[in-house]
């Protein structure tokens, strides 16, 4: 088999959660596999420092996906890349951790449009141009363990989670005949700000270690591989899939 068909040389890709953590990651694969790399959180100086480590290639937009009209902010995206999106990835998220009985209503809120409605109207507009165009593409949800399974104290993550799959698959029946691949990837725990409370929790980090076949922690840079497949063409028949990049976690 070639390496030609994970190359994404001439690709242009949208990595919304791209100012640290685990999008910084996926957009640092993306790049590495040729492709043109715009790089998306609200904060502007994470961006930009980004897009200077990551070098040519990358650029920064500094954006609240939850803010806009979809419509203005693919605009952006393709003023910034020079022409029309390929890949549509869609790391930004967020977490709020209470017992259900608990769980505040605008934070069940907050989270809904965030990791939920906020992805599926930027994938919406994208997919109608891209359909208008007769252009094919690959759009990524991120899932989570939440995704099949559930997480004590984050209701609203779990929903998000579920949901964003339930949309990966639904937007990928609708579109794969048409050439726009829907896929998920499902990670497990990866240090990141987001899970920092998990870490930080010494009793919480050995439960969770103890679920982990692998016996570790995945490290961000270990989700490149599953985004460059999923957006290349080495993944040209997998659609409405999640790729857990867990460890084993929800094999065991
Ligand atoms: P981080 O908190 O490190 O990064 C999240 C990124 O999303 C930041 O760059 C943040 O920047 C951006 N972001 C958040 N809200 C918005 C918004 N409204 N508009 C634009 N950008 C936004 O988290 P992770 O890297 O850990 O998480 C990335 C994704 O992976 C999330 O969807 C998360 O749910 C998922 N995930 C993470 C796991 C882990 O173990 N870390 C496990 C499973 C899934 P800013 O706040 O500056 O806008």
């Amino acid at each position: 088999m070639s390496h030609e068909l994970f190359s994404l040389a001439g690709r242009r890709a949208v990595v919304t959660g791209g100012g640290r953590g685990l999008g910084r990651a996926i957009a640092a694969g993306l790049a590495d596999a040729g492709a043109t790399v715009a790089v998306i959180s609200r904060t502007h100086r994470d961006v930009e420092a980004v897009a200077q480590e990551l070098g040519d290639g990358v650029m920064p937009l500094a954006m609240d996906v939850t803010g806009n009209d979809p419509d203005v902010m693919v605009d952006a995206m393709e003023d910034l890349l020079g022409g029309s999106i390929d890949v549509l990835v869609h790391a930004a998220g967020i977490q709020h951790r209470d017992s259900a009985e608990s769980f505040a209503a605008e934070e069940w809120d907050r989270l809904l449009l965030t990791n939920l409605s906020a992805p599926f109207k930027l994938s919406q507009e994208l997919g109608r141009r891209q359909l208008e165009r007769e252009l094919p593409g690959s759009h990524i949800f991120i899932g989570s363990l939440g995704s099949t399974l559930s997480i004590p104290k984050a209701a609203a993550y779990t929903a998000t989670k579920s949901g964003v799959y339930g949309v990966a698959r639904n937007l990928s029946t609708e579109w794969s005949g048409r050439g726009i691949r829907v896929n998920c990837i499902g990670p497990g725990y990866f240090r990141t700000a987001l899970t920092e409370p998990v870490f930080a929790d010494e009793h919480r980090y050995k439960r969770m270690l103890d679920r982990i076949p692998m016996g570790r922690f995945g490290k961000p840079e270990e989700l490149a591989g599953a985004a460059v497949f999923l957006a290349s063409d080495a993944s040209s028949y997998i659609t409405g899939q999640i790729l857990m990049v867990d460890g084993g976690w929800t094999a065991a």
